[in-house]
């Protein structure tokens, strides 16, 4: 249950239709800018238009600085309420300097595109819209809003994951900017990810004078192959794919060495750990005497199930959504996010409340002009909702 003061989404709605336009000036500088993650200059431009921006709201701006790669920025703005709230996003892009000169901000129809504009300076932008809208109409029943743009979310290995995990823990819930889905739907879980390599030691042997001499490990590898798919469960939402294989150098050479790399997903950790259990006990099997395996493994993100305070602020969500005049749902993706490292540390999230949009990663990228306000309203509103919730 929560209350919202009775003019706050009155408010909220009129000042983000009426600062459209400066939204889509905001949003063609912030593209202008190319924050390619492997381009800390190039990143540092973006967080440093963030943080002047964010030191003019009213924020304390702390940057982190990471090992070749931009800083990660944290600002923190203090209310007069007890609940606090994280805004999540991450400040690069996959596409390198030079893509915003030769691909500029362009608006066509409904679709407004350009590299980064859904993922996700849209997003960012919309962070700091639905905080002016709640600072027009006056809210401040807020313990803390903190607003954590990291540098490295498209690439790996991660460096500013402990500061994810760290600053979530200081919030009560996190709302995180990536775009809602194509169809309006936010995201209420996402599959945790194990990346796995396997490893097949067998012998040489010719392949026309001597085969018996031969211990085939591509042979080995493709049954284990087998065996890994048929692990593939739908109904308990547990995914393995292997991913690529390597083998072999020659036609007449008996292989001696295979290695394979693949990947599990599930729900939650049970069932990643179950699949785990599975996944080493089929690589403890002999599948051709004489070829061993050898299995290695590490935590990609850990999973965000649907909790009950999940699935609450799902509802505070969909009930905002339709007094606003439009529908959404939860939906339940495989894809991996940072969400879920808030989730990990126990802090119930939603994703996807950024602006409607898609094709990321693509020079079809964009976001829906008409969502921007609305979604814009919906992540204020929510903002407000939970630091108004009555236990
Ligand atoms: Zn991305």
């Amino acid at each position: 249950m929560y209350n919202l003061p009775s003019d706050l989404q009155a408010t909220v709605v009129d000042y983000l239709e009426r600062h459209l336009d400066a939204y889509i000036d905001d949003l063609k500088a912030l593209v202008s800018l190319d924050s390619y993650s492997y381009d800390p200059a190039g990143v540092n431009r973006v967080v440093d238009w963030l943080e002047h921006r964010l030191d003019l709201m009213g924020f304390e701006v702390e940057r982190f600085a990471a090992h070749e790669r931009g800083d990660n920025l944290r600002a923190v703005k203090r209310g007069r309420g007890a609940r606090s709230v994280m805004l999540l996003g991450h400040s690069d892009t996959v596409f390198p300097r030079g893509t915003a000169a030769e691909r500029p901000l362009t608006i066509s129809g409904d679709k407004i595109m350009g590299p980064g504009a859904c993922d996700m300076k849209g997003g960012l932008l919309a962070g700091l819209y639905a905080i002016n809208a709640l600072a027009e109409a006056g809210f401040d029943n807020y313990g803390e809003l903190i607003f954590l743009v990291v540098s490295d979310e498209e690439i790996d290995p991660r460096q500013s994951i402990p500061l994810i995990r760290e600053t979530s823990r200081r919030a009560d819930a996190v709302l995180t900017l990536e775009a809602a889905r194509e169809n309006g739907d936010i995201v209420v879980a996402r599959k945790g990810m194990r990346s796995f390599t396997a490893e097949a030691f067998g012998r040489a042997a010719h392949a026309g004078v001597e085969p018996e001499k031969g211990r085939n490990a591509i042979l080995a590898m493709a049954r284990q192959v087998d065996a890994l798919a048929s692990l593939n469960d739908p109904t308990r939402g547990i995914s393995v794919n292997v991913g690529a294989i390597e083998g072999g150098r020659l036609r007449n050479v008996v292989p001696d060495y295979a290695v394979i790399r693949f990947e599990a997903r599930a729900y939650d950790w049970e069932n990643l750990k179950a699949v785990t259990q599975a996944i080493e006990s089929i690589f403890e099997r002999e599948t051709v005497p004489g070829v061993t395996f050898k299995l290695s493994w590490m935590d990609a993100s850990p999973p965000m199930p649907r909790t009950p305070e999940i699935a609450a602020l799902e509802g505070m969500a969909v009930e905002i959504a339709r007094s606003l005049g439009f529908e959404t749902r939860g939906a339940q993706p495989g894809g991996t996010a940072d969400v879920a490292f808030a989730v990990d540390e126990g802090v119930p999230a939603l994703d996807g409340l950024g602006p409607v949009g898609g094709l990321d990663h693509s020079p079809d990228e964009y976001i829906l002009r008409s969502s921007i306000a609305p979604r814009t309203a919906l992540l204020a509103l929510l903002v407000a909702a939970i630091c108004q919730r009555t236990p």
